[in-house]
């Protein structure tokens, strides 16, 4: 494959730009933290744009406040093949997450043009706004945005300071308004693909470089509020007692208990339990907890759902508690596209490298731009299987590698038809 050779991207370039990046963080919290609408992440986006001019990508900021690149191809217009990711990272995060995704598609870019190599398709690389969870409790806005999926309820949600979405999109420079009517069509995506750490630990411990994505998991979160009865701590028996808090605590086995048994991919996780009155010496008469279940498979994600209801209202009534369950969120698992999955490990065996199928049980801009065109993502082995933490680190060979593999495929694809994809 003499042609994808002469692809490879320039590793130590690419090294140097992801420890550049990750000089714009706030020094006064703990970690590599770049928040979304943080001074830091301001100024790292001036960079990363700065970037993206230097490739040769002619970037744009778009209403939302996505960085668009795009390098443009034969055909002239139409239907482009789009990479990207983000760089904005969680409180206490890495250098690694999103980030790779982002400078891996300049990279390729920047390849094709110092290689004279014209794809037909135009390649659009995006440095997509605020894809980690925030203060408003949306993900993904850049992308959502993109996707036609930004809702003006989404604007109107408002921080622990009760400053809304919206305004704070303003005063980051983005227009809220325009960005909720920008949406891309079907028609404007030949193709999606994502480079991403895996931020598990599925590829370490099997010894493959290359993951191919399968799925992206569905999310269900759930608001469990348990109402006992207050009483002194000392003088009311054991058997006597209607306990909130010995009921959400044994929510927590029961959520953890379900996704042990899932076949495929399940995960659960209780976030966190508030009581009241919540001191020493007195009973618990009120308990909410939140939970969270993931799954790549739709019909566990379902059962288990059913299932984490059924057996913590058993469980409350034995204790003559009462239960509310309220359903927060739910979130369909999003199936990458067989086709481009059969690219992504095409590519890769013609890089001679080994590949394994496997589940993303966290979000990503990817899952939004489902929704334009044929989506498919490439995970590459995160040391120790951590993630969203300062010890985060993907080996830079394996970024290099992923990088090349994501330049085979885009190439892949440039010449495959829409109706095969
Ligand atoms: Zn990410």
């Amino acid at each position: 494959m003499a042609d994808l050779d002469v692809l490879a991207p320039d590793s130590g370039r690419l090294a140097e730009r992801l420890a550049r990046l990750s000089e714009y963080h706030d020094s006064t919290l703990p970690g590599w933290s770049r928040e979304v609408f943080s001074e830091s992440y301001r100024a790292s986006r001036e960079w990363t744009r700065s970037l993206f001019a230097e490739a040769g990508l002619n970037p744009t900021v778009d209403a939302a406040g996505n960085i668009i690149g795009r390098l443009p191809g034969r055909a002239g217009g139409g239907p482009a093949l789009v990479t990207g990711s983000h760089t904005d990272t969680v409180q206490n995060g890495g250098r690694y997450d999103g980030i790779v995704g982002v400078l891996a598609g300049v990279e390729v870019a920047q390849r094709l043009r110092e290689t004279g190599t014209r794809l037909d398709h135009d390649l659009v690389v995006v440095d997509f706004l605020g894809e980690e969870a925030n203060e408003f409790g949306i993900s993904c806005m850049g992308s959502r945005a993109v996707a036609g999926t930004l809702t003006a309820d989404h604007l109107d949600r408002v921080d622990g300071t009760g400053l809304r979405l919206g305004t704070a999109m303003e005063r980051f420079g983005s227009d809220p308004d325009a960005a909720l009517g920008q949406a891309w069509g079907p028609s404007d995506v030949h193709g999606y693909v994502e480079l991403h750490i895996e931020q598990g630990p599925l590829l370490e411990r099997s010894g493959h470089g290359i993951g191919v994505v399968t799925a992206i998991a569905g999310i269900d979160r759930l608001l469990a509020h348990f109402a006992g009865r207050t009483g002194h701590a000392g003088t009311t028996p054991m058997g006597d007692r209607h306990d909130a808090l010995v009921s959400a605590a044994a929510a927590v086995l029961t959520v953890e208990r379900i996704a042990c048994g899932a076949p495929v991919h399940g995960v659960a996780t209780s976030g966190h339990i508030q009581s009241t009155p919540g001191s020493m010496g007195v009973i618990t008469d009120q308990a909410r907890l939140w939970a969270e279940i993931r799954s790549v498979d739709g019909s566990w994600l379902h059962g288990a759902r059913r299932q984490i209801v059924e057996e913590i209202a058993a469980e409350t009534r034995a204790r003559g508690v009462e239960l509310d369950v309220e359903w927060l969120s739910d979130q369909d698992p999003v199936p990458t596209a067989e086709a481009v999955r059969d690219v992504i490990s095409g590519a890769a065996e013609g890089l001679g490298l080994s590949w394994r199928a496997v589940p993303s049980g966290a979000g990503h801009d990817a899952a939004h731009l489902a929704r334009l065109g044929p989506m498919g993502m490439i995970f590459v082995p995160s040391v120790d299987g951590r993630s969203h933490c300062p010890e985060e680190m993907t080996a830079p060979e394996d970024i290099a590698t992923g990088t090349h593999v994501l330049a085979a495929t885009l190439v892949q694809l440039d010449k495959s038809p829409a109706r095969a994809l």
